[in-house]
């Protein structure tokens, strides 16, 4: 079953963190590629730190059910929020976006396109984040991008509408093979092989979207793929998607009497790890 079969990332210096060319690029949080039944969608998305030189993006920034695993996540790495140059985001919902605020010193890149869409959204009709958008827009250090800009050194903005009108995936050209990272334009591995996406304005323009990340994903072999809600994945000898690195989410509940009484579901497959 290929969509059980796992590899080290190339050139990894632990599960989630490795290199290409001038850049390091560490997952610091590994989206999930699910929704829940009863209690709207999860928001589990990914966050990623990008290193080049003395300049340190993130790519997206999560959920406020996040705050605390990012902080946690760069205080292990010996860093706070001031020390992020630059905030790249994939679209504006607000479990990629809400926390732009965190980060006082970042120069904030979001989609021209995106952003004017979500700034026009009734209030209440969508899961954009509706005055944290609002005080983006007004943001001095905002910036405003297109498609095919250069929107961090070496890293290039792809619009890719469907999920939002305005989604961007980025693409990093490294020395000795790519990074794309495509937030919710294609979220998991199954809307990368079936080209049939949840959560879309618009199937046709998402699935034109999902061929054109198959595109960046071609142009150059062992290019690495970051979705908005999955592992990292590389493309097999057969052309399939593998996922790089291992599977880590649970929840921990409390049913019984007494706060140490705690039941732990695992929301993994056994080999996926
Ligand atoms: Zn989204």
């Amino acid at each position: 079953m290929l969509a059980a079969m796992t590899q080290q990332i190339p050139g990894a210096v632990n599960g989630s963190a490795f290199a290409v060319g001038g850049w390091e690029i560490d997952i610091l949080v590994t989206g999930f590629p699910g929704k829940s039944v009863r209690h709207g969608s999860l928001g589990w998305s990914t966050i990623v730190l990008i290193r080049r030189g003395d300049r340190l993006a993130l790519v997206d920034c999560g959920a406020f059910g996040h705050r605390k695993l990012l902080m946690a996540e760069l205080a292990a790495r010996g860093l706070g929020p001031s020390d992020i140059t630059d905030l790249l985001l994939t679209h504006t919902h607000y479990d990629h976006a809400v926390n732009w605020l965190l980060f006082p010193k970042a120069r904030v890149v979001v989609g021209a396109v995106e952003l004017d869409w979500a700034a026009g959204e009734p209030w209440g009709a969508t899961v954009v984040p509706e005055l944290y958008v609002r005080e983006l827009g007004l943001f001095p250090k905002t910036e405003r991008v297109a498609d095919g800009d250069e929107v961090f050194p070496g890293i290039t903005a792809h619009l890719a509408p469907g999920h939002t009108p305005g989604c961007l995936v980025f693409r990093l050209a490294g020395a000795e093979r790519d990074v794309v990272f495509t937030g919710d334009a294609a979220k998991n591995r199954a809307e990368l092989v079936s080209g049939e996406v949840d959560m879309t304005f618009d199937a046709a323009l998402s699935r034109a979207s999902i061929e054109m990340i198959h595109g960046l994903w071609r142009a150059r072999p062992g290019t690495v793929l970051i979705p908005g809600h999955d592992l990292p994945m590389v493309l097999g000898g057969d052309g399939a998607p593998l996922y790089l690195g291992r599977r880590e989410a649970a929840i921990d509940a409390w049913f019984g009497d007494g706060m140490d009484e705690v039941t732990r579901f695992q929301l993994t497959l056994e080999t996926t790890g």
